[in-house]
This record gives C-alpha cells, sequence and structure tokens, in this order.
C-alpha cells in the first residue's frame, strides 16, 4: 500500500467514526464538556476549545477509530437483530455483567497510560453528563457500546491534557533547599 493510498484509508476511517458517533447522538462537545470537568482544577485557564481540540486529537489515533466502530457497530447490530436471542439480549438490556464493553474500550485508554485509566474509571462510576444520558435512555437504540466508548474516549483526553502539562519539577526548576525538602525529613 502506498503512503498516499494509507492515507487515504486513515481519513476514511476517522470520517466512519466520526460519523457513527454523530448518528447516535454524541457530539465532539458533549465529550469536550466532560474532559473540561476532568481536568479544570489541574490546568489553568482551561477552554472548551482546548478540550475539543485534545478530543479530536485521540479521534485521530488508528486503534481508537477501530475501537469505536467495532464497538457502535456492534450496538447497531444488536438492535438489527443480527445475534443469537442470547447475545442480543444481552447487549439490548446492557447487562451488568456483561464487560465486555469495558474491555473493547481499554485499547482507547491504555494509549494513553495509567492516568487514562485512573480517569476512565472515575467516569464509568460517575457516569457524568451524555454518559448518564446514554446509560439511562430508555429507547430501541442499544448503548451498551457507546456509553463506555465516550468515557474512554473523555479519559484518554482528560490524559493527553494532563500529559503536556508542566510536572510539579519543572515548575519549582529552581527550589530553594531550605523548602524544597521541607517535610521530608
Ligand atoms: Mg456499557
Amino acid at each position: 500500500m502506498s503512503a498516499q493510498e494509507k492515507l487515504i484509508k486513515e481519513s476514511i476511517l476517522q470520517d466512519h467514526a466520526t460519523q457513527l458517533l454523530k448518528q447516535r447522538g454524541v457530539k465532539i462537545e458533549d465529550i469536550a464538556s466532560i474532559v473540561y470537568d476532568l481536568q479544570k482544577n489541574y490546568v489553568d485557564d482551561l477552554t472548551m476549545e482546548y478540550c475539543i481540540e485534545n478530543v479530536k486529537k485521540v479521534i485521530q489515533k488508528r486503534e481508537v477509530q477501530n475501537a469505536i466502530i467495532t464497538g457502535i457497530e456492534i450496538d447497531i447490530a444488536a438492535e438489527t437483530g443480527a445475534f443469537s436471542d442470547v447475545l442480543s439480549d444481552l447487549l439490548m438490556r446492557d447487562e451488568g455483567l456483561y464487560g465486555i464493553d469495558e474491555i473493547l474500550v481499554l485499547s482507547i485508554v491504555n494509549v494513553y497510560g495509567s492516568i487514562g485509566l485512573t480517569n476512565f474509571g472515575y467516569v464509568d462510576k460517575l457516569k457524568p453528563g451524555i454518559i448518564g444520558k446514554l446509560n439511562n435512555e430508555k429507547s430501541e437504540q442499544c448503548n451498551t457500546f457507546i456509553d463506555d466508548i465516550v468515557g474512554a474516549l473523555a479519559a484518554a483526553a482528560a490524559s493527553r491534557i494532563a500529559h503536556s502539562q508542566p510536572t510539579h519539577d519543572n515548575i519549582n526548576q529552581n527550589p530553594k533547599p531550605e523548602t524544597s525538602y521541607q517535610g521530608k525529613h
């Protein structure tokens, strides 16, 4: 495959992933607003625009696109009766012990290391914003995978922002010796 063919293929995947999110009622802004809440206490002058930019950067990753497409297409297939009655029932009820949805999206959060994982656990528990809406939605739409996909995208974007911040050591490049080890001895 030539470099150009590879680029075209990547943009097809990205367009398809973005389109699927939109089609299922999730806007980039919905995800960014969760990111904003996750990071607002840690980043000075954090803006929604910066959160949106980071969500978009996360969606540019190939492994992230693969997870979005796979998960959402499983949700859609469950609605159309493509699976056995047993699996359809698990998916349509978002059965509590199913758990494959959370496993699939680890491929999103793992891209950004352990902060991604802890952020995901946090949003998975609290279900803020659109995640809670998707989780509680009483409709014919199967949201078993998409709620975790959204949580993982938000967690990954928040981690991306966290990793781009200066570390404590960078902030205190020249700590005074008398204060830098305060309380450690
Ligand atoms: Mg789920």
